[in-house]
């Protein structure tokens, strides 16, 4: 008899600015049934998930609310449970974003990656609301639309028309949060260099990889990192920064630099894993191991359940991050009809 498959599974980490929902709930009841299936083939399985906690639309849901991000993210979570367990989800461990667990492996990849030549800055020119003192993210700013002149359009598209367009080219665009004039200012940000050769080639075999992820995810995966016949897209340099007041972990070396909250929530998922295995550890003593141990085991298999609204982050930016930080890329991500 070959020996038990060992599985590392997690679905994706709901963001906690909204209650639970049915959509999440169908992905969990997804997992979980694959999950129970593997089990009863006598596969070792660790399935874990979190709140995914940072970011400007929970600073801003707090803001409103009049407490914390915090306190905000620690009443979403709360509610979480009799939903978990009038489903019976089977998650071995829950944990959150903002863990000191995940602020130590979020800074330590970057770290990684910023030794292995893939971190750059660049001085980005963005609306900064005076009145709130930020700067402020596309959703943020709302205008004229500057094709077909609706008023109150987002920073990005058009709800009227559905035109696409930066925040720049609205009319008498003004802030969303104090109704205030933005001004243009410039900041240095950070990026990661998914444009270098390395990571072009390396997730060019990773996605056509046989397994790694569903024939329809493939090709659309394929407009994002194949050129046109004219030489046009494929992968561009990632922004993972943002300014201060950000609700998110510290840049490294970098005062008042946050993490882009989509660099760290996927590292929610290693977090959260070490957190259990941390805890198993105490309490088994000598007989339990260690995450760096658990990791390091070449047959461990890595699954992630995803919506489809979050393909770019699994299938580019996370294989690409777990790679060149030297660590364990994900075996499969498998793509569920849900959304996050
Ligand atoms: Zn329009």
């Amino acid at each position: 008899m070959s020996a038990p498959r060992k599985l590392f599974v997690t679905t994706a980490l709901p963001y906690a600015n909204g209650k639970f929902h049915i959509g999440h709930m169908m992905e969990y009841i997804q997992a979980d049934i694959w999950v129970r299936n593997q089990r009863m083939n006598g596969a070792e399985v660790n399935f874990v998930c979190a709140d995914d906690a940072h970011g400007a639309a929970i600073t801003i849901a707090a803001d409103k609310a009049g407490v914390t991000p915090q306190a905000f993210v620690a009443e979403i979570a709360a509610g979480r449970k009799p939903y978990l367990d009038g489903y019976y989800i089977s998650f071995d461990n829950w944990h959150s974003t903002d863990a000191p667990e995940n602020h130590q492996l979020a800074q330590d990849i970057y770290r990684d990656l910023r030794a292995n030549g893939l971190i750059s800055t660049k001085s980005v020119e963005q609306f900064y609301d005076p009145e709130k003192g930020m700067f402020l993210a596309d959703r943020f700013i709302k205008g004229e639309c500057p094709n077909c002149h609706s008023k109150d359009q987002y920073g990005d598209n058009c709800e009227v028309c559905g035109a696409v367009y930066a925040p720049t080219e609205l009319i008498n665009p003004y802030s969303a949060l104090s109704g205030a004039k933005p001004e243009l200012r410039s900041s240095d940000h950070f990026f990661f260099k998914l444009s270098d050769p390395r990571c072009e080639a390396y997730l060019k075999e990773w996605t056509a990889a046989p397994g790694h992820v569903q024939s329809e995810v493939q090709n659309k995966i394929r407009e994002w990192l194949y050129k046109d016949d004219e030489g046009k897209g494929g992968l561009g340099d990632w922004d993972i920064s943002r300014d201060a007041p950000y609700f998110g972990i510290e840049i490294p070396d970098a005062p008042g630099k946050y993490f882009y909250v989509w660099l760290d929530a996927p590292v929610g998922y290693l977090a959260s894993l070490k957190n259990l295995l941390d805890k198993r550890c105490i309490e088994l003593g000598g007989d339990g191991i260690s995450y760096t141990e658990y990791m390091a085991d070449p047959d461990l298999e890595q699954v992630h359940f995803i919506g489809k609204d979050i393909i770019t982050f699994h299938t580019l930016f996370w294989p690409a991050m777990l790679h060149f930080s030297g660590r364990k890329r994900p075996t499969r991500c498998t793509c569920t009809a849900t959304s996050r």
